[in-house]
């Protein structure tokens, strides 16, 4: 693609770049006084909404129906699975007092909404008739980090936090639902042009209280990946601990199958990383909360409208139902194409006399920083072709950058070579044992994601655990991760 685009900070220095893109891109304001939780600016929520409404549109296309749980969970709830409160006790915030009274239970804040929906669930399901239940919610959740925090990556408020919770008469339906989960996952991450693989948590690793769990990782311009869905298997785990039942068609009562999947604004981090570069933001046109800005160039003496001409320019594109802007600030052109490239705005029209007077347009793509001349009579056209070819491009370059940081070794040694060199993901035999895992963990300074999945792509032959030397059942991916 064109050698206008430059990322050299974006691959460098990645971590001041995103930190100084979040508040200069307009996406969110880092100085609240509470550690790790920052406030949604206008721009950023926009882009956040946007992706959200398709979000809520795949939950009604596939039967889920939203629901509001209350944000405090009785510490009485929370303790009802053993593994669950295990996992989450030491980074929940409490609430204790009210008032000036200490409060006989004690309250915390969710951390994830399991143990504040189950107890409802054991109400509200009674029938095999009532099977499967599929609801969701999109709400803060809270969790007090201890590691370093990082606005949409890592925080103590999650404030777009979306899980959805299904229940099922049997574990066969539930793993139907896994796989549901998985495609809408897949259109998703289409919608924002980002490639992704899914991998199955070793044991150890797990979602607190699951049976298995599954995650979507995405490759950072660092080398490191960051997980941006995960989904889980309970299968009847949680359902006798809250008691979930259903009576069958033959009279028998039953505990239930259910299954989780989960997501967050950690989207928009994965967004802004993979497809930005040293100008700015580059977004998908799905989710532009400007997809279009026309830029007016008058110039002195020339007797041509050139703003008459661009806000009629504009009202055509509204017409066809694309979110345009007319800048009609007093400023040198530059300027203005340096703000809306910074807030990666995907198409930008610029209208000067000669373009009025040949009833003509230039289309400038922000993903390659190209331009071209249009036909005034064809812009609707030439502007949803752009659109076409941006998430084209986006997701194809991205695609092959995380392709580029796959690397398949048989040793440690080369494993190791790959986190000092490029990093990235390594995939390497591995016999299935929790201690050779551990002990390649320890060894890499890196995190085992899971075997590739679906089970079929993890599985291999005549190759050897290099740890214990046995044979390998399992290709295993490890990385460093955020
Ligand atoms: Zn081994």
């Amino acid at each position: 693609m064109a050698g206008k685009v430059k990322r050299e900070k974006w691959s460098e220095n990645f971590s001041e770049w995103y930190n100084e893109l979040i508040e200069t891109a307009g996406i969110q304001d880092k100085r609240y006084p509470v550690k790790g939780m920052n406030i949604w600016l206008p721009y950023g929520l926009k882009i956040m909404r946007n992706i959200e409404r398709f979000i809520h549109s795949e939950m009604e296309r596939t039967g889920h129906e939203e629901v509001l749980f209350p944000a405090l969970i009785p510490e009485t709830e929370f303790q009802k699975e053993a593994e669950h409160i295990a996992g989450f006790e030491g980074e929940v915030f409490w609430v204790t007092h009210a008032g000036h009274d200490p409060l006989d239970i004690r309250l915390i804040l969710r951390p994830t909404s399991e143990t504040a929906m189950y107890s409802m669930f054991s109400l509200w399901i009674r029938s095999h008739a009532d099977l499967p239940f599929k609801v969701y919610q999109i709400v803060n959740t809270y969790r007090y980090e201890t590691k370093h925090t990082r606005p949409l990556i890592r925080v103590r408020e999650i404030s777009r936090f979306f899980e959805a919770h299904t229940a099922h008469d049997s574990y066969e339906d539930a793993e139907r639902q896994i796989r549901e989960d998985l495609e809408i996952f897949d259109r998703l991450a289409k919608f924002l042009a980002i490639p992704y693989i899914i991998s199955k948590r070793p044991d150890w690793d797990k979602f607190p209280g699951a049976y298995y769990s599954l995650g979507a990782e995405i490759m950072m311009p660092d080398g490191r990946t960051l997980q941006i869905g995960t989904m889980h298997n309970y299968r009847q785990n949680f359902a006798k601990a809250y008691d979930i039942k259903y009576e069958t068609e033959e009279g028998e009562h039953e505990y239930v199958h259910q299954t989780t999947f989960g997501m967050s604004e950690r989207l928009l981090a994965a967004v802004m990383a993979i497809h930005g570069d040293d100008n700015g933001l580059v977004l998908p046109p799905t989710i532009a909360p400007i997809q279009v800005v026309v830029v007016p160039i008058p110039k002195k003496d020339a007797e041509a409208d050139v703003f008459a001409y661009a806000r009629e320019i504009a009202e055509e594109l509204r017409n066809a139902g694309i979110r345009v802007h007319v800048d009609e600030r007093d400023i040198r052109p530059g300027r203005k194409y340096y703000d809306w490239e910074l807030k990666g705005v995907p198409v930008r029209i610029e209208v000067g006399p000669r373009d009025v007077e040949g009833r003509k347009a230039v289309i400038a793509r922000r993903d390659t920083l190209t331009k071209e001349v249009v036909e005034r009579a064809e812009i609707v056209e030439a502007v949803r072709k752009t659109f076409d070819g941006i998430m084209d491009n986006l997701y194809n370059r991205a695609k092959e950058f995380l392709e580029s940081h796959i690397k398949r070794v048989d040793t440690i040694e080369e494993a190791k070579a790959v986190f000092e060199d490029r990093r990235g993901i390594v995939e390497i035999p591995w016999c299935g044992s929790e201690e050779c895992g551990l002990k390649m963990e320890e060894e890499l300074d890196a995190k085992m994601l899971g075997t590739p999945y679906p089970e079929e792509k993890a599985r291999i032959e005549g190759k050897k655990c290099p740890v214990c030397g046995r044979e390998a059942k399992f290709i295993a991916r490890f990385a460093r991760t955020y």
